[in-house]
């Protein structure tokens, strides 16, 4: 009832003609209070005329704002209609007045032009809403939760609104008081008043706030990294003018440009040719432009640094005199004469021809047989520095040439960087391990060393890193190798190789007591005063202690010796000790190898090859046995492709000769052969076992035993034929190491024992064979009764070590 009256009394309020208050720039809602000034007469007359009466006018906005004289069509017929709170006449003859709005009108018509607009409205009643639908409450939260939001970014309103909207139910009044605050465009101000369900009203509010607060958050996050950005730019510039003035108030120099003048002066001391200071003055002046903590500083100058380390010019003086360079080589080696001489006949033609620009030396052979050591020995003859790298592995071109500096983290290559460690322009410079580069993807390291290696091209040196050309021909290149295979052709070409094969139990004593023991005795802080190691003794270190080719292993196990002895002297044991065979084992531990003649007497099936390998030679015993089956032939001990071959056709060569060998032909038909070599797991290839095999297997089918100190080498082809192979010296040094009296070689490699050591071949007796049959003669033990043994047509025995001696002068 009592809302129905109040209803009723507005309508009766509210009169149907008003005079018309066009606005610009502005929509009026109900309940609205706001201040109009104005100035036009028009509007002036129609305050007037309100104000005498009941104060009440219609306010409609105008649709363009420039119109000064607007007509009918020039007004929105949708308004507000207004009651004057207050009015005040200001001198200049506009009227400021105060309005609220009080209910929505639509014109009607328009009664009256002059001196102001009349209109004939009509009230537009909207729908009720006592009770609210879910939907529309929804809307209600959510545009008060927008406008919270916006005030949160910082939309000014005034507390009182804000609190009003607070408290606001009504959808419709809610509607009408955000958007009189949300300062929109005329156009959409207007719509929203020409939307007369309040819900909706409300619900397009909601987009406009929406819209609004996404702009507001846009402008939120701009303004904060703006800010973000300025902090740190200036916090960085006061730290660093901080920084500065207290260096200045400690009297630090400008470490900047001190450093630049410290490369500057360390150019000018280097003595770079022309192009390569160029190169180097140009980066300084880069470096001098940059911000001294930029990453493009620091590369620069590492750049810089290592430009200024390396040896452009500095060189040592050669002495080159032959008799002390023969000095110099016997001071620290033992025996080798003929290494020796061919060393001194290397550099006697250096020395003749200083333009020369000769081949490298290549020194070939297992390791610790004394490469190196003869390296360094040449160096210190000459009066060079010494610098070593080793190429064992290099797949990459750029391990040689370097990578560009554009790389993070980019060097030399090892030969700038070993010019570097050397520090003087013509060292003695040793590449180890020749034989081990690769080649693959990455580009092929050989063709860099190629370069390295040509007198023609090496004054000119091409490192990425460097990117000027340095100049390697003052460098004295020696190379070496375990190998001569594995080395490139072109390579091998250019280098004179020296072989040095591996050393026999009396040499290595020999290295041993005259210089393995004095420079470990020295090393220890002992003397022979205290210490007692008999050549007995070193020979139970060699052959228990030691399998090798070289003295490397010997000189440790010396080491270890003398370790337990200097501790002993440092507890205060002040007493000599003498090892002796007997109590090495208290030094040593207990033997690592036994010697290698454990087998005891001839046995069927056992055949003793000689093979090579990288660490020097060594003997296998090769098993055959044969049992039961259907003639299959098992292969077993990791063997290659080709020397399963090799097996093959000794089989076949012995099948094809059962008759001669006097073997029944069902040992082929009911019985399997196996072939085993030891070790399993190394794994063995090539060719050279092949007559080795072809004995195992003759003996396991004839049944007759094989003499244990017979070793042998060659392949082996299916008529039986023996063709030669390599590794000579260190497969006769291994059958000599372990005792065997006989060796059967190849006859084409007869020839090659020219190249062998006397010394060596002393002790043995050497039997060539070109075919199986002369092999076969020889492994077996004749019978006392036969006749004494007819001359071979193929096969030449060595008999006794003098006649070798005679034949290798
Ligand atoms: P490689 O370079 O061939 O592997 P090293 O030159 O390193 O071998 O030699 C290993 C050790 O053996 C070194 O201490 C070296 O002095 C010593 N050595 C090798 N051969 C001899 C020798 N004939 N006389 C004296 N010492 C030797």
């Amino acid at each position: 009832m009592a809302k129905s009256a109040k209803t009723e009394k507005k309508e009766l309020d509210l009169p149907d003609i008003l005079p018309l208050l066009p606005v610009r720039d502005i929509v009026v809602f109900p309940h609205m209070v706001l201040p109009l000034f104005v100035g036009r007469e028009m509007s002036v007359k129609a305050i007037e005329q309100a104000v005498s009466g009941n104060r009440m006018v219609l306010l409609a906005t105008q649709k363009t704002l420039e119109v000064e004289k607007p007509k009918p069509k020039d007004i929105y017929t949708l308004g507000t209609i207004g009651t004057i709170m207050r009015m005040l006449k200001l001198s200049d003859g506009r009227i400021k007045i105060l309005v609220q709005g009080i209910a929505k009108a639509k014109i009607v018509s328009f009664t009256k032009s002059t001196p102001y607009f009349q209109v004939k409205v009509e009230k537009i009643k909207e729908p009720s809403t006592d009770k609210l639908s879910p939907e529309v409450e929804a809307i209600v939260r959510t545009v008060k939760q927008q406008m919270e939001k916006a005030i949160s970014f910082g939309k000014f309103l005034v507390p009182d609104v804000i609190a009003l909207i607070e408290n606001i139910e009504d959808p419709g009044r809610l509607s009408d008081l955000v958007v009189s605050n949300l300062g929109l465009k005329v156009e959409a101000a207007q719509e929203i008043l020409e939307t007369i369900d309040p819900g909706e009203r409300l619900n397009k509010v909601s987009h406009l706030l929406a819209k609004e607060l996404h702009v507001m958050t846009m402008q939120q996050k701009i303004q904060t990294e703006a800010k973000g950005e300025m902090d740190k730019v200036q916090r960085e510039y006061f730290l660093k003018e901080q920084l500065k003035a207290i260096q200045k108030e400690l009297g630090e120099v400008d470490e900047r440009a001190k450093e630049i003048e410290e490369f500057k002066e360390k150019i000018a001391e280097v003595k770079m040719p022309e192009k390569v200071e160029k190169e180097a003055t140009k980066q300084l002046r880069r470096l001098e432009q940059m911000h001294p903590d930029s990453a493009e500083a620091s590369t620069v100058r590492t750049y810089l640094e290592w430009m200024v380390e390396l040896p452009w010019d500095k060189q040592t003086k050669d002495k080159l005199n032959i008799i002390t360079a023969k000095k110099v080589l016997d001071e620290d080696h033992y025996d080798l004469e003929r290494i020796k001489e061919r060393i001194l006949e290397y550099l006697a033609v250096r020395k003749m021809n200083k333009k020369m620009k000769g081949p490298i030396l290549c020194f070939v052979g297992p390791p610790g047989v004394g490469k190196t050591s003869l390296g360094k020995s040449i160096a210190r003859a000459l009066g060079r520095k010494f610098v070593r790298i080793s190429l064992g592995g290099i797949r990459d071109e750029a391990e040689i040439r370097g990578h560009r500096r554009t790389y993070v983290g980019a060097l030399p290559g090892r030969l700038i960087q070993g010019m570097k460690q050397a520090g003087t322009a013509n060292p003695v410079f040793m590449m180890d391990e020749i034989d081990k580069i690769g080649t693959d993807f990455r580009g092929d390291p050989s063709s860099a060393l190629l370069e390295v290696l040509d007198p023609e091209q090496n004054n000119a040196f091409s490192d990425h890193y460097l990117g000027v050309p340095f100049d390697l021909s003052r460098v004295m290149f020696i190379t070496t190798a375990n190998q001569m295979d594995p080395i490139p052709s072109p390579l091998r070409d250019r280098m004179e190789v020296i072989e040095l094969a591996g050393y026999t139990t009396e040499e290595k004593i020999g290295i041993a007591r005259d210089f393995l023991l004095p420079r470990q005795l020295e090393e220890h802080g002992t003397s022979e005063k205290w210490v007692g190691l008999s050549d007995a003794s070193l020979e139970k270190i060699i052959s228990s202690y030691t399998r090798e080719a070289g003295v490397r292993n010997l000189e440790r196990e010396i080491a270890r010796v003398l370790r337990k002895i200097a501790r002993r002297l440092a507890e205060g044991k002040m007493k000599r000790t003498v090892v002796t065979p007997a109590n090495l084992h208290q030094f040593l531990g207990i033997p690592k190898f036994l010697p290698e003649m454990e087998q005891e007497k001839d046995e069927v099936g056992v055949a003793t090859g000689m093979a090579w390998t990288p660490t020097g030679g060594d003997i296998i015993r090769i098993e055959a046995t044969l049992m039961k089956g259907k003639g299959e032939l098992t292969l077993t001990g990791s063997l290659g492709d080709v020397m399963k071959e090799s097996a093959r056709a000794a089989l076949s060569y012995i099948r094809s000769m059962e008759k001669t060998l006097k073997i029944k032909p069902e040992s082929f038909s009911k019985s399997d052969l196996h072939i085993h070599v030891p070790a399993g797991a190394i794994p063995k290839d090539g060719p050279s076992a092949g007559i080795t095999i072809a004995v195992a297997m003759t003996s396991a089918l004839s049944t007759k035993p094989i003499r244990r100190d017979v070793a042998m080498t060659g392949e082996i082809t299916l008529r039986g034929r023996v063709l030669p192979v390599g590794g000579l010296k260190e497969k006769i040094l291994a059958a000599k190491r372990a005792g065997m009296k006989t060796v059967i070689l190849p006859k084409q490699n007869e020839k090659d024992l020219d190249e062998i050591p006397n010394h060596l071949l002393k002790g043995l007796d050497f039997i060539f064979a070109d075919h199986m049959e002369t092999v076969l003669d020889a492994v077996f033990r004749k019978k006392k009764t036969s006749k004494p043994p007819r001359p071979k047509k193929t096969g030449r025995r060595l008999k006794t070590a003098s006649q070798g001696a005679a034949r290798h002068p």
